[in-house]
């Protein structure tokens, strides 16, 4: 797609450092990492976000994160590693095609995700929300 720097990337006009690719998928170093090793990896089928990918394409795209995720870990010799998708503006997507943050991890790296501030639920507000989730 066109003014989209993920797609740039994947066709090599815009340079940058891959580790993996395969037909639905290219993976590559992110540029500002959490991690040395923090790798990006970008089903070749443009998509905004993951809400509005096709089943198929992220079927085949999470099978490559698995794949890639062993790759990262083992390249930097961490001990695990988390993964990550933003998705939509509110969560903090700054590039609008998707991709799966795959990040390094070892103990004592203080690289966690901090959830919170945490809200808390008010008498009947939990099972409200899971009967607005369930009938949505
Ligand atoms: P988001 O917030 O959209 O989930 O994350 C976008 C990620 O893409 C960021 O972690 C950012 O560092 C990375 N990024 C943005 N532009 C480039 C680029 O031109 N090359 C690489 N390798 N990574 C990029
Ligand atoms: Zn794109």
């Amino acid at each position: 797609m066109a003014d989209c720097i993920f797609c740039k990337i994947i066709e090599g006009t815009i340079p940058s450092e891959k580790v993996y690719e395969d037909d639905d998928v290219v993976a590559f170093l992110d540029i500002n990492p959490v991690r040395k090793g923090h790798t990006l990896v970008v089903p070749r089928q443009h998509s905004k976000d993951l809400a509005g990918t096709d089943p198929a394409v992220l079927s085949r795209a999470i099978t490559a994160v698995q794949k890639v995720a062993a790759r990262v870990t083992a390249g930097v010799g961490a001990e695990g590693f988390m993964m990550a998708v933003l998705n939509g503006p509110a969560a903090g997507q700054e590039v609008f095609h998707l991709h799966f943050h795959v990040i390094p991890r070892s103990k004592g790296d203080g690289a966690g995700v901090t959830f919170g501030p945490h809200e808390a639920y008010g008498e009947g507000e939990m099972a409200e929300a899971a009967r607005k989730i369930r009938g949505a």
